[in-house]
């Protein structure tokens, strides 16, 4: 009720939310209660969590924030959503985002953009900024996201909350509205490590729903958060202290470094010399996907349909033309370019080859060092309307964040101190499985 209180309190100056399942968190609060006192209390039961508008809940409207959804009640929980619910947390909404996942400030949301609860001029980061606003303004103390190239880390770090993203394959993506498959990944957005750690232990582990869900252990990912950090080799790659990133943001970066090292971290120079080519490679790889995964918002089965059509090219036309937003058009004919006959070696080939590249250079880093930090975002944020007539700009600000997506590693943004007013992230990436490293190593900073 507090949080629920605090949401209709303060939400209309953020518009953190899509919709507040009121009757729900109540009913799930008592079932929490009934729980403890008989009890059977887990260290999740009757916290409550806010769940991005990307995750199927079942009876409840599940927009993605698009108009093509905004009908949509999905009939299933995803598995993200059934796990969390199994636990006992209590579902207070779910929460803004840029349209079906594509953006970087939520500015793309068919229901407006999100308020950065530090400075409501500045926007939260996307694509989960409405999760991350919504934690940052304590409106929940929990959210789930999810990150395709970085869209849990840069909103986490523009907010000054803690993003986790595991390793592609970690947690199941069932019922999880596909963006760009092969990339797509949910986690955790909380305000401390050990938050997000017990969030992980819920949400981990195989899926048979889900053909890449990976069907390792899930350790507890809690047990080694008191672990020292003596010895601990930290990998710091040139090409992520360049002349891109603002000179404040590098001096709070360089502060949480140098933390590190007083704990008994070791400093090693890496080399990351493909970094540069991650974004171009990833605005072929995320497009193509996407407009693969998007093709079944036709008007017919689900979703938005427009009035009157005169015949099913016309229903097609229509629907989509009316239903998706700008920038979603734009990856859906970029994706669809890439992909077509006589372009498709030119372009997505060819982009899966820099992927691999991409890949092979951070297994040659991780052969010396545990963990690579740097910062998640060039800046400390930007205003609302900055970019948004400006993709290209928008584009680039996601440059530490998406060569760990096109590996598939683990990475974790969290607040590392304050520039102008506005939170800075530091991002710590780990090596594939190795969560539970980087959530100690994130841990020890707080
Ligand atoms: N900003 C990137 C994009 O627009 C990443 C988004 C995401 O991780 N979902 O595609």
């Amino acid at each position: 009720q507090l949080f629920l209180d605090r949401i209709k309190q303060h939400d209309s100056g953020i518009n953190s939310f899509i919709t507040l399942t009121e009757e729900l968190a109540l009913a799930q609060a008592k079932t929490a209660d009934d729980a403890r006192a008989a009890g059977n209390a887990g260290p999740l039961t009757g916290i409550p969590i806010a769940h991005k508008d990307i995750f199927c809940t079942q009876g409840i409207k599940t927009s993605c924030a698009s108009k093509m959804l905004d009908n949509f009640i999905a009939p299933y929980n995803a598995t993200v959503v059934e796990k969390l619910n199994s636990s006992g947390t209590v579902t207070l909404g779910k929460t803004n985002m840029d349209e079906f996942a594509m953006g970087s400030s939520n500015e793309t949301s068919f229901y407006g953009s999100v308020k950065n609860p530090w400075n409501t001029e500045y926007v939260p980061g996307g694509s989960s900024g409405g999760s991350a606003a919504a934690v940052a303004a304590r409106l929940t103390p929990a959210a789930t996201g999810t990150d395709t190239g970085g869209s849990i880390r840069q909103p986490a770090s523009l907010c000054g909350i803690t993003g986790l993203k595991p390793t592609y394959g970690r947690i199941s993506r069932w019922g999880m509205i596909a963006f760009a498959s092969s990339l797509d990944q949910a986690g955790p957005m909380t305000q401390t490590a050990e938050d997000a750690a017990l969030l992980l232990n819920s949400m981990a582990g195989f899926d048979p729903k889900d053909s890449t869900s990976t069907d390792k252990t899930v350790p507890d990912f809690t047990a080694d958060l008191g672990n020292s950090l003596e010895g601990l080799r930290i990998g710091l790659p040139k090409q992520y202290f360049d002349s891109g990133l603002n000179a404040d943001v590098e001096n709070v970066v360089q502060d949480a470094i140098k933390q590190y090292e007083k704990m008994g971290a070791r400093i090693i120079e890496i080399e990351l010399p493909n970094t540069h080519l991650s974004i171009p490679a990833y605005y072929v790889v995320a497009p193509a996907e996407a407009s693969s995964n998007l093709s079944r918002f036709d008007g017919v089965r689900f979703g938005y349909r427009c009035d009157d059509p005169a015949d099913l090219e016309d229903l097609y036309k229509r629907s989509r033309g009316e239903g998706f937003g700008e920038e979603v058009k734009r990856r859906i004919m970029i994706g669809t370019y890439a992909l077509s006959a006589g372009y498709y070696d030119a372009y997505y080939l060819k982009a899966q080859k820099v992927r691999r590249l991409i890949k092979n250079e951070f297994d040659r880093a991780f052969a010396d060092v545990d963990v690579i930090m740097g910062p998640t975002s060039p800046n400390a944020g930007f205003k609302l309307g900055e970019k948004a007539s400006d993709p290209l700009s928008m584009y680039l600000s996601d440059i530490y964040t998406i060569s760990v997506n096109m590996a598939g590693l683990p990475g974790i943004s969290i607040p590392a101190g304050i520039s102008s007013g506005l939170p800075v992230g530091l991002q710590i990436i780990g090596n594939y499985f190795d969560e539970a490293k980087l959530l100690n190593v994130a841990h020890r900073f707080q």
